[in-house]
């Protein structure tokens, strides 16, 4: 804690009531000299004698102003003691309103002002707030960070570190927190100061969360060594992929392949935590490379968004679905569509009514983004240019989820979301044999027993698979996709069937959904943009926009592929057990278990 200068010793009732005072006030309290610290009395005596002062001169006046309204004497008539005691009333009034009145003023102001606050660089006390540092947008923009004291050091490792919660979290928590950021972090824990805006006002991405991180401990009384907060980035994140950081999670990664696909090899990036995954999609990926690899093809290229907009009647929903589904209009809404960005090509509108709310799910290509952003902003404009038609347009969403993102649903099964990818290999027998250790007929029995007549049983929606969300979740965070949309990009259709006279397996995974780009959200980060870049699929690409999101696409595809044929020989002979026994309970060397 700073130690000011004070020109009095404060009395032990101050010194009582500091901590519950606010930023501000111990600002200009602890930085300031005041009248009352050359007081003959101590505080509270002087408190008391003007209290008592100011009541008994008011009801002197009060009697005195009865007995002049009983003798009818008129009012502006004073005597000398009236006149004394009128003074008297003055002095004590502007005495107790000089010290409590602005007290209780400014705790108004203050908590009317929530995200108004203070930060002493040196001499001087900057006022922020927050509205109008938020426009100013990222870390490095917003005005030159104040001068910097000690950072709380948090131990980053449970070796080295706490291991068990201290009686006082602030002391082991962050011994070297001091001056600046220790003011602010008391400010967070006394929840003065918002922990959201640490970032604009501080314009030091890393700082900022080191504080919060601080402050988070505190009021949890939880440590969070282990979660590392230092060798990461946070100016990268800021405004694009995750708020109020305090740290950030490690995932391992692993390398599947090489996965040899389209006549090229590609080594597949893998976060996960979950043993066995990356070393069974690496043995799938060998059986696909001693076969002589696999084809894929892209089927569709389009993101959706689906707005939801009601009329009064069925009849005007329809005639909105019939205005926006004819052929002539097309291309005028592409054009108002396209506006939105030199990426976004308006494919289709495909409309769908409950009564009077009508659903229009527009396909758009979007180049090498994902396209979510992309797809919304198009939309906007065409909601924009109808609504001038049709004004009883009331639009209750930008999405009605029969987009549909981040959920199960049949409309992406079928139509597609993002890219549609489809992927075959054939799969020696001697392959079979040797590298997965199971025979061509156990498999395609299981398949259709498992993935196709076992998931119908189940009532699946695309989950015609063996595991195929374990390889595009991992491949997903690896490279900076969106997890969530896990859900739609996992749908697929896992087919085997034996050829060249049953002695070969053909297989094949087909996958409708699989939402991926290159540029744009969580891919521009370093690590993801590493693993990006380890697939030749990094960033926009220049000579053919969008390719390397198809590209990506087909990868994933190729490692689903790779992964259900492993795991489904590894049910067919009975290993599945066995070798999860083995990956994920052993720490041992795991390299001699794949082949
Ligand atoms: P998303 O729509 O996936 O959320 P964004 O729209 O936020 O992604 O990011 C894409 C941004 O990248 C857009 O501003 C777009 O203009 C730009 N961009 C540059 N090159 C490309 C490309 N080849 N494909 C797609 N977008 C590109």
């Amino acid at each position: 804690m700073e130690v000011r200068r004070r020109l009095t010793k404060p009395s032990a009732a101050a010194a009582a009531d500091e901590p519950f005072k606010s930023h501000k006030q111990r600002h200009i309290h602890d930085s300031s000299p005041k009248a009352s610290d050359a007081l003959p009395l101590p505080l509270y005596l002087t408190n008391v004698l003007f209290f008592a002062l100011f009541f008994s001169v008011m009801y002197f006046l009060l009697v005195r102003w009865r007995e002049k309204i009983r003798n009818s004497t008129p009012l502006h008539v004073v005597t000398l003691s009236e006149l004394a005691a009128l003074v008297l009333l003055v002095a004590s009034a502007i005495y107790l309103l000089g010290f409590f009145g602005i007290g209780f003023v400014q705790s108004f102001i203050y908590r009317a002002n929530q995200d108004v606050w203070e930060v002493e660089d040196g001499s001087h006390v900057e006022q922020y707030i927050l509205e109008e540092d938020r426009r100013l947008g990222p870390c490095a923009s917003v005005r030159p960070p104040p001068v910097r004291k000690n950072v709380p050091v948090v131990p980053q490792h449970p070796a080295e570190g706490a291991t068990a919660l201290p009686e006082k979290p602030a002391e082991i928590f962050s011994p070297a927190a001091s001056g600046d950021d220790e003011e602010i972090i008391k400010s967070i824990v006394e929840g003065k100061i918002p922990s959201y805006a640490l970032e604009n006002k501080l314009g030091d991405c890393k700082r900022a969360a080191a504080i919060r991180r601080e402050a988070l401990q505190r009021i949890t009384g939880k440590s969070l060594a282990g979660l590392p907060l230092e060798g990461f980035n946070y100016e990268s994140i800021l405004g694009q992929c995750c708020e109020m950081p305090v740290g950030y999670v490690q995932i391992p990664v692993g390398i599947a392949g090489p996965l040899l696909l389209d006549g090229r090899e590609y080594s597949v990036p893998m976060a996960t935590t979950e043993g066995c995954l990356v070393a069974s999609t690496n043995r799938g990926c060998k059986a696909i490379y001693a076969s002589g690899g696999a084809a894929s093809m892209v089927l569709r290229d389009g993101m959706t968004r689906a707005p939801v907009v009601r009329f009064g009647t069925s009849k005007r929903a329809a005639e909105l679905k019939f205005f926006v589904e004819d052929p002539s209009n097309f291309d005028t809404l592409a054009a108002v569509f396209n506006k939105s960005s030199r990426f976004a090509r308006l494919q289709s509108i495909q409309c769908a009514i409950a009564g009077k709310n009508l659903y229009m799910r527009f396909t758009c290509s979007t180049g090498d983004a994902m396209g979510m952003n992309m797809v919304s902003k198009g939309v906007q404009n065409v909601i924009d240019f109808l609504q001038t038609e049709y004004p009883d347009m009331d639009v209750l969403g930008i999405t009605g989820n029969y987009c549909s993102d981040k959920k199960p649903a049949a409309v992406n099964w079928i139509e597609g979301r993002g890219k549609s990818v489809v992927c075959e290999a054939i799969i020696k027998e001697e392959v079979v044999k040797k590298v997965l250790k199971t025979n061509v007929a156990s498999l395609v029995e299981l398949n259709v027993l498992k993935n196709l007549t076992g998931s119908a049983m189940a009532g699946a929606l695309g989950g015609f698979n063996a595991h195929a969300s374990n390889i595009v979740s991992a491949v997903y965070i690896a490279t900076g996709q969106d997890p969530a949309q896990n859900v739609e990009s996992s749908h697929c259709i896992t087919m085997m069937e034996p050829v060249n006279d049953g002695k070969d397996l053909h297989i094949s995974v087909t996958m409708p959904s699989i939402e991926v780009g290159t540029i744009g959200g969580g891919t521009q980060l370093a690590s993801q943009s590493a693993c990006l870049n380890l697939l030749g699929v990094k960033g926009a690409s220049m000579e053919s926009p969008g390719s390397n999101a198809r590209l990506l696409a087909t990868v994933v595809a190729g490692a689903v592929l790779a992964g259900e044929l492993s795991l489904m020989s590894a049910i067919s002979a009975g290993q599945l057990v066995s070798s999860h026994m083995k990956y994920n309970r052993s720490s041992k060397d795991i390299t001699k278990l794949s082949s």
